[in-house]
């Protein structure tokens, strides 16, 4: 663990998203949030705990052990899982009452052989994937008749619904939008021939958070936002353009990055920073060392361009970022810095910082998706 280094996470930030994401569904959709990743990097936990507080339905993890950890903590709201596991893993997720994706016969039949073995006396439910346009998890729209005569006929396995991923709903080109639009129709002409089948289709769901936020005619009857629970906007799918259109949504940023300042160095003009010497004073200067660098999550691809905040005011990272450290101009004799002061990478107004993960994403052509996440381990996360 860095102990300078660390995420701070805003918890009246983080239920404040989730009750605006609450109030901007109508209330007959039910709201599944993402909490893979550990809440994108936050704390699953603490989101699942909101989330279940504010009656959402359910939540999503993405591997198994995420759904576990939720369990053990005693979070009792729906857990869906999203990616797919292997068999050695079924036995968990029925033990732990773990919702899984499902989509090909191997799949469903061993899932099945395993709830037959625990001999359940209820039927374990899950959620049949449709590939509609993603190109990942899913079978084809025209499988989904099938894929869920099977489930039902296994005798152990409940469809409990349906769902697909709309892959290009955070683009506001036309194309994508006749896109996503196409994906609907995919997928309602999948949920039909269900029905047609006599089966319940069971909770259908489309939209995470682009969707939900844009794509209102296509919520079936549940969404699945992530990413602006944790207080930034899909892609094009912009604050900007959701107030443009008139649409009552506020989010604020969840998470904040800081470290401290542990030395400050005297440079004469000339003198290079850092590996590579990308980087050279263009006059006698004063150098603040930060104990945080690539290992930590603050991606080398954020320098040059990243420029972090310290008392109210922005400086720049100097030179490439280390794997443990690095390396900010703050000017000669600058009486706003001093050693030991607090470092703001990024975060929300509340932390004084005026950089926004999605500012580091622009300079590392990355999303605030990856920003987020890729902060490591040795990150400790205090919640506030
Ligand atoms: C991650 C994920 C979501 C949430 O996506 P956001 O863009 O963060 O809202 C929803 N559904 C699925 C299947 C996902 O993988």
């Amino acid at each position: 663990m860095n102990r300078c280094s660390k995420a701070i996470i805003y918890k009246d930030n983080l239920r404040y998203n989730l009750e605006n994401i609450k109030k901007y569904v109508n209330k007959d959709t039910k709201v599944c949030v993402a909490v893979k990743a550990d809440g994108y990097g936050t704390s699953g936990l603490l989101t699942a705990q909101i989330s279940e507080e504010l009656g959402f339905d359910y939540v999503a993890v993405a591997c198994v052990d995420e759904g576990i950890e939720l369990r053990n903590a005693g979070v009792k709201i729906n857990i869906l899982l999203l990616s797919l596991c292997t068999p050695e893993e079924f036995e968990d997720l029925i033990n732990f009452n773990i919702t899984p994706l499902v989509f090909t016969e191997e799949y469903i039949q061993a899932l099945a052989e395993t709830a037959k073995n625990i001999g359940l006396d209820y039927k374990f439910p899950v959620f049949l994937g449709i590939d509609t346009g993603m190109g990942r998890v899913g079978c084809y729209p025209d499988e989904a008749a099938k894929q869920a005569k099977l489930i039902t006929d296994s005798g152990v396995l409940k469809l409990e619904g349906m769902i697909t991923h709309f892959c290009v709903s955070d683009s506001l080109e036309e194309k994508n939008q006749q896109f996503t639009k196409e994906q609907y129709k995919k997928f309602c002409d999948a949920v039909d021939d269900v029905k047609a089948e006599g089966i319940n289709p069971g909770i259908c769901t489309c939209g995470a958070s682009a969707g939900m936020l844009n794509n209102t005619d296509m919520y079936c009857d549940m969404v699945r936002p992530g990413i602006i629970a944790y207080g930034y906007y899909p892609d094009e799918v912009s604050e900007q353009y959701i107030k443009s259109k008139n649409k009552g949504f506020d989010i604020k940023p969840v998470m904040a990055l800081v470290t401290k300042v542990v030395a400050i160095r005297h440079f004469p003009k000339g003198k290079t920073i850092s590996y590579g010497r990308t980087y050279t004073c263009q006059e006698d200067t004063d150098i603040a060392v930060l104990p945080i660098g690539y290992a930590d999550g603050l991606l080398r691809r954020y320098s040059p361009g990243l420029e972090v905040t310290i008392n109210g005011k922005k400086y720049p990272v100097c030179g490439r970022i280390c794997m443990d450290q690095c390396m900010v101009n703050i000017g000669k004799n600058n009486p706003d810095v001093k050693l030991w002061d607090e470092v703001i990478i990024f975060g929300p107004k509340e932390s004084g910082a005026l950089c926004t993960a999605e500012d580091l994403a622009k300079i590392g052509h990355t999303i605030s998706y990856e920003v987020m996440t890729s902060l490591s381990k040795r990150i400790k996360r205090e919640i506030r």
